[in-house]
C-alpha cells in the first residue's frame, strides 16, 4: 500500500481541503494519505475513504522546535517545545504513536530568515520513528538565494533534493542498535501560494508530492474496505517498520523485494529473523536495468555491499541491522526500513 505522510490542509496552514486533498492522492493512485494540521484534532471527522482513497488524521505538535507527528489519538496533546518527553508520553498515553520530524533542518536565508525548527533533544524515549526524509524542508534547505528560487521554482523543483537527511539516518541507524523503530519519509506537503506583485507560484502542489516521496507499507492482507479496520492495518505496518519509501519521480517500485531467508523462513523489512547456516539475503529491482542502479546495502548504518546489479543474493554470516539504499539514474530512488538479524540462542 502506499500512502503519504506529514500533509498540512485549511485546518492549519495548508491551501487544500481534506477532500481536494484526498482527490489529488486518487489521481496520483494512492492508498492512503496522513493529514497532520498543527495543534488541532478538528479534522479527526472527516477520517475514512474519500474518493477510494483511505484518509487518516494526526497532528503535529509543537512550535519552535521539537516537531512531532502524532497518530491514534482522539484528544489534543498540548505543545511543549520544552519537554518533548512529555508530549510523546501524553501521546503514547492515549494509546497513539508519534514521529520526529524534520529533526536536522539548515533553513534558507529566503525563509522566515534562515528559522529551522530542530529536533535538539535526543534523550527522548517511547516515539515510533523518524521523518528521516522530509521534502519540503530539504527544498527549502537547498534554496539559499534569489536565483537558486526562481531557477528551482520554475524550472527543476527536484534539484536541491538529494534524498534522505544524512544525520537524521545516522542517528536512526544509532537507535536501532538498541531497539525497533521506523524510519519514514514525509512531504510536508503545504500547497503553498506565494504571490509576489504579478508573479504568482503555487510551490509544491499536492499533485507533485504525492508522485515524489511516498511510503509503502507491507500488509500482509489487503487493505480493508472498512476504514476502522485500514487505519489499524496502516498503523500496525508503520508500528512494526514494515516500511520503505520511495521517490516516484525517479521510478515506481514495481517488484522490488528486500528479503532475508534460509529457504524455510522469509524475514520481510521490519521483522526479526535468527541467524542460521544458510541464510541469505535477496533483493530484487525487477525491470531496472543495472547500470542506472547505484545499490547500498546498511550494515548497522555501515555500508556493507555495493552493487549495480539488479538482483543480489548474498550469504549473510554476521548478525546486524541490514537494510537498503538505491539511487536510480543518480537520483535517490528507494530507501527501505531495516531487517533485524539476531543471533539464534
Ligand atoms: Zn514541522
Ligand atoms: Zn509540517
Amino acid at each position: 500500500m502506499m500512502g503519504n505522510i506529514h500533509i498540512h490542509s485549511t485546518y492549519s496552514d495548508g491551501a487544500g481541503t481534506i477532500d481536494h486533498i484526498a482527490q489529488a492522492a486518487a489521481k496520483c493512485g494512492l492508498d492512503f494519505i496522513m493529514i497532520t494540521d498543527h495543534h488541532t484534532l478538528a479534522h479527526l471527522e472527516e477520517e475514512g475513504y474519500r474518493h477510494g482513497v483511505l484518509v487518516l488524521c494526526g497532528t503535529e505538535i509543537n512550535d519552535k522546535k521539537h516537531h512531532y507527528l502524532a497518530f491514534g489519538i482522539t484528544k489534543e496533546v498540548a505543545a511543549n517545545d520544552e519537554n518533548p518527553q512529555a508530549v510523546i508520553d501524553a501521546v503514547n498515553a492515549q494509546g497513539g504513536f508519534g514521529f520526529i520530524a524534520h529533526p536536522f533542518e539548515k533553513g534558507s536565508p529566503l525563509v522566515l530568515n534562515g528559522t529551522t525548527y530542530p529536533w535538539v533533544d535526543w534523550q527522548v524515549q517511547g516515539f515510533t520513528g523518524i521523518e528521516v526524509w522530509n521534502w519540503c524542508s530539504q527544498f527549502r534547505d537547498g534554496v539559499q538565494n534569489v536565483g537558486q528560487a526562481l531557477y528551482f521554482a520554475y524550472l527543476k523543483p527536484d534539484v536541491p533534493i538529494t534524498g534522505p537527511c544524512e544525520k537524521a539516518f545516522a542517528r536512526f541507524d544509532a537507535i536501532t542498535q538498541t531497539r525497533k523503530i521506523t524510519a519514514i519519509a514525509g512531504s510536508d506537503a503545504h500547497d503553498w501560494h506565494i504571490r509576489r506583485g504579478p508573479l504568482f507560484r503555487r510551490i509544491f502542489p499536492y499533485e507533485y508530492l504525492f508522485g515524489a516521496a511516498n511510503n509503502c507499507l507491507l500488509l500482509p492482507e489487503p487493505l480493508a474496505e472498512d476504514a476502522a479496520t485500514a487505519k489499524a492495518q496502516i498503523y500496525a505496518a508503520l508500528k512494526r517498520g514494515r516500511v520503505y519509501f520511495v521517490n516516484r519521480l525517479a521510478a515506481e517500485p514495481e517488484g522490488f523485494t528486500f528479503t532475508v531467508t534460509d529457504g524455510q523462513k522469509t524475514a520481510f523489512i521490519g521483522d526479526t529473523f535468527p541467524l542460521k547456516g544458510g541464510t541469505k539475503l535477496q533483493l530484487f529491482c525487477p525491470g531496472k536495468k543495472g547500470r542506472h542502479l547505484q545499490i547500498k546495502i546498511k550494515r548497522n548504518g555501515q555500508t556493507w555491499y555495493e552493487t549495480a546489479a539488479s538482483e543480489v543474493e548474498r550469504k549473510l554470516t554476521q548478525a546486524g541491522t541490514y537494510r537498503v539504499e538505491i539511487r536510480l539514474k543518480n537520483k535517490p530512488w528507494l530507501y527501505t526500513n531495516p531487517i533485524y538479524v539476531v543471533d539464534s540462542i
